[in-house]
C-alpha cells in the first residue's frame, strides 16, 4: 500500500518521498481519512507507530488548500508534553510543508528559551504553533498571541500530560480557543484521567485503537541479565563490544547517575554524554542532534528520554536501573525497534529488583529468559512468596500494604 490511497497533493507527495516515508503506518490509514472527515478523534496509538504524521499530513493538506490570507493567522494548535517532542512536531510540520507554493509558518512555543523570539514569530503572523502548556500560558498572560481563529486542536501524549497542573493549564487554554474546532487526542494508553481530559476535549470522538502496548513489542528482542550492581558497567561494555553496538540508549535511576557513568565511559574512551532536565535547553538539543547523528554512542538519561523522542536506529536500549513504574518500561523499550526495524532491550536485574521486574513482566504478559553471563558471577537469592498485591518498589507503601505486612489485615 501507498500514500496514493489518500489522493494528496503533488508537494505533499514529494516530501513523503524525501523523507522516505513510502508506506503509511497502520496508524496513518486510520487517521488520515478521518481528519480529513472533521470528526474529533480520540487515538490510542505508541510512540514510534507514525503517529506525528498522521495527524501533520492531513492537516498540511487542509491548510493547503484554504492558504489565502496575507498575514497568517493560527489554525493549528498542538500541544505536547516536553520540550523535545514539541520541536519534533514542528520539525515534522516543516519538512512535510517545504514543497508547498507558500511556505507555512510553523512556531515552537517552548519554555528554556528566549520568550522574545517565539513573540516576534508569533506576531509576525503564523499558520501553526507547536506548544508546551506553561510557556503558551505566559504568553496568552502577555496578550501576544490571538487564538481565535484555531480550527485544529490537537493534544499529543495526553497519557504524559494528566498532573492537577495540566489540567488547569488546559483549563484555561481551552476558555480562550474557539469551540467550534476540530479535536485530535493521542494517547499511549487509556487511563480514565485521559479519558476524562479527553471528555473536556472532543466531542463525539471517534475511538482509534492500532495495536494494545502489551503486543508493541514485537519487534524488540527483550533481555533480562542478573548482574551484581557494582558490575552493571562492565557488563555494559562487554555488550557493546560483544554485540557491536553502535547507538546505545542507557535508562538510568537519576540525574547524578546519568552524569556520574558519562563521565567514566567517556574517561574510558567512548563517546558518551548524559541526557536529563538539568541541562539547558540548547544543552539538550545539542546533546540529542549528536546522538542522532552518530556523534554520540552512548547516551545515559533518565526517564526524560522514555517518551516521544525520535530517535531511528537505536540498536540497544538498557535499564541499567529499571524505571519506577511499569509504564516506563515500555516506553523505555520503544526507543528502540521503530518505523519497523528490529532492536534489542536489556534490563539489568539483581535480588532486589527482581519483583519489581516481574510486576512489568505480568503486566505486559511478558515471560522474558533470565539470563546470567559467564564470566559476571551473580548469586540468585531465592525470593519470599508473598501473597497478596505487592507494593510496587519505588512507590510509597500504601496503609494497606503496611498493614498486611504486619499481618493486620
Ligand atoms: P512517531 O510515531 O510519530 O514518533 O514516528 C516515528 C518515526 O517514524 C519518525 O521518525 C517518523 O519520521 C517515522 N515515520 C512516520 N511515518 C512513517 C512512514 N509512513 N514511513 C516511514 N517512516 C515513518
Amino acid at each position: 500500500m501507498s500514500f496514493d490511497i489518500f489522493n494528496l497533493s503533488s508537494e505533499l507527495t514529494k516530501a513523503l518521498e524525501k523523507n522516505n516515508y513510502k508506506t503509511p503506518t497502520l496508524i496513518q490509514t486510520k487517521v488520515i481519512p478521518l481528519v480529513k472527515t472533521k470528526q474529533d478523534i480520540m487515538a490510542q496509538a505508541k510512540t514510534g507507530s507514525g503517529k506525528t504524521a498522521s495527524f501533520v499530513i492531513p492537516i498540511l493538506e487542509a491548510l493547503k488548500e484554504n492558504k489565502t490570507q496575507k498575514k497568517a493567522k493560527i489554525k493549528v494548535l498542538v500541544l505536547a508534553p516536553t520540550r523535545e517532542l514539541t520541536l519534533q512536531i514542528a520539525q515534522t510540520f516543516s519538512n512535510l510543508s517545504e514543497y508547498f507554493p507558500k511556505q507555512l509558518s510553523v512556531v515552537s512555543v517552548i519554555g528554556g528559551e528566549k520568550i522574545g523570539e517565539q513573540l516576534l514569530k508569533i506576531q509576525k503572523g503564523c499558520d501553526i504553533v507547536v506548544a508546551t502548556s506553561g510557556r503558551l500560558l505566559d504568553i496568552i498572560g502577555k496578550k501576544q498571541i490571538d487564538l481565535s481563529t484555531i480550527e485544529y486542536f490537537v493534544l499529543d501524549e495526553a497519557d504524559k500530560m494528566l498532573d492537577l497542573g495540566f489540567v488547569q493549564e488546559l483549563d484555561e487554554i481551552l476558555k480562550i480557543i474557539p469551540k467550534q474546532r476540530q479535536n485530535l487526542l493521542f494517547s499511549a494508553t487509556y487511563s480514565q484521567k485521559v479519558i476524562d481530559i479527553a471528555s473536556k476535549i472532543t466531542t463525539k470522538a471517534i475511538k482509534i485503537e492500532v495495536e494494545d502496548t502489551s503486543t508493541h513489542v514485537q519487534e524488540i528482542t527483550q533481555r533480562a541479565i542478573f548482574v551484581k550492581k557494582e558490575d552493571r558497567s562492565e557488563l555494559l561494555r562487554y555488550l557493546i563490544k560483544q554485540h557491536n553496538f553502535k547507538s546505545v540508549l542507557v535508562f538510568m535511576a537519576n540525574k547524578r547517575a546519568a552524569d556520574n557513568i558519562a563521565n567514566k565511559f567517556l574517561k574510558k574512551g567512548y563517546e558518551a554524554e548524559s541526557f536529563h532536565r538539568d541541562l539547558t535547553q540548547e544543552e539538550r538539543i545539542l546533546t540529542l542532534d549528536d546522538f542522532k547523528n552518530k556523534k554520540i554512542d552512548i547516551l545515559f538519561s533518565t526517564d526524560i528520554a522514555s517518551r516521544g523522542l525520535h530517535i531511528d536506529d537505536i540498536d540497544c536500549v538498557i535499564n541499567f536501573d529499571l524505571p519506577r513504574s511499569t509504564e516506563d518500561y515500555i516506553h523505555r523499550i520503544g526507543r528502540t525497534a521503530r518505523a519497523g526495524k528490529t532492536g534489542t532491550a536489556i534490563s539489568f536485574l539483581d535480588n532486589e529488583n527482581l519483583n519489581h521486574f516481574k510486576l512489568i513482566e505480568k503486566r505486559y504478559k511478558l515471560d522474558i529468559p533470565k539470563e546470567q553471563i559467564d564470566g559476571f558471577d551473580f548469586t540468585l537469592i531465592e525470593q519470599k512468596k508473598q501473597k497478596g498485591p505487592q507494593p510496587v518498589k519505588g512507590k510509597r507503601k500504601s496503609k494497606k500494604d503496611k498493614l498486611r505486612e504486619q499481618g493486620l489485615r
